[in-house]
């Protein structure tokens, strides 16, 4: 790493962490066409996690080189991915050149308890496999093969191939003080998106979410947006609603 990068790492607006999703790499069968679905589940039972940590993507095809590469035999994959993640990479300046791209580096499961919920992943995408109804189209195991059996080489196979789900996010991490400073974490932006220390200036979208909201991250981008338009023209915020309380009416057609 160039010692100028280095000594621009600490730049407010590069140097929080930034965090991202990841999945693991094609799980894939020969079999026919299938539906996208993103299911969200846990890794172990609700007794010892709070929350799911893990989205499921079935694709009806196989997905090599994150979806760039052809396919090359009819195929189904199921993509396991994190959306509890621990791990923090980091972005920061190369220069104060703004044509200059940053440099970032994700720090994929550097945090060590990453890879156990992908490894339960992958063992339940095995157990989907054999099951009904998936058994009765699912003829071959592509990947990662009849050669990974141990959760020691499923490991070893999901840090050779892990790719990402391109939900970065964190780079600007929003926050009120008391809990990010307990978490030695500085935020960029308050509770209201504005940049600290710069009048005038707020960050709207994906990275000043602090962290992953365990799925994807559009939709929250696009409230966070929304949130900043009545922030910026001084709207009062809407009373909070908890839908399962008050479910939105059906459209007319379903209803
Ligand atoms: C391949 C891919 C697939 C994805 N699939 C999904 C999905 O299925 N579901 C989901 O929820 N999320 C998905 N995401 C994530 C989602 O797209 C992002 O979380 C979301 O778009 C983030 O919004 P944003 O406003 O932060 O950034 P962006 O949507 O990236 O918007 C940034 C904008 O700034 C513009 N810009 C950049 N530099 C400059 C500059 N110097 N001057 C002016 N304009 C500039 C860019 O052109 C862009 O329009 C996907 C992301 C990728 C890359």
């Amino acid at each position: 790493m160039p010692s100028a990068a280095r000594s621009c790492s600490c730049c407010p607006a590069s140097g929080p962490p930034t965090t991202c999703a990841k999945s693991a790499p094609a799980w894939s069968w020969t079999a026919p066409a299938w539906a996208r679905t993103c299911p969200i589940t846990r890794s172990c039972p609700p007794s010892s996690l709070s929350a799911p940590d893990l989205q499921w993507h079935a694709l009806p095809t196989p997905f090599l080189n994150q979806g760039l590469a052809d396919p090359q035999t009819r195929a189904f994959t199921l993509l396991v991915t994190l959306v509890d993640v621990g791990s923090r990479g980091r972005i920061w300046l190369h220069s104060t050149d703004p044509r200059h791209k940053p440099a970032i580096d994700p720090a994929y499961l550097s945090d060590g308890t990453d890879i156990a919920p992908l490894v339960e992943g992958v063992r339940m995408a095995r157990e989907f496999a054999v099951a009904s109804p998936l058994a009765k189209v699912c003829t071959e195991e592509l990947a990662p093969g009849p050669g990974v059996h141990t959760d020691a080489e499923v490991r070893e196979w999901i840090r050779r191939d892990l790719g990402t789900l391109y939900h970065p996010v964190g780079a600007c991490a929003m926050g009120g003080d008391s809990r990010l400073a307990a978490a030695k974490i500085t935020s960029v932006v308050d509770p209201e998106l504005r940049v600290r220390g710069v009048e005038g200036l707020r960050v709207v979208d994906a990275s000043v979410m602090p962290a992953v909201p365990r799925g994807n991250t559009n939709a929250p981008t696009v409230a966070i947006a929304e949130r900043a338009a009545d922030l910026i023209i001084g709207r009062a915020p809407l009373e909070p609603v908890d839908p399962a309380l008050e479910p939105e009416p059906l459209p007319a057609e379903l209803a």
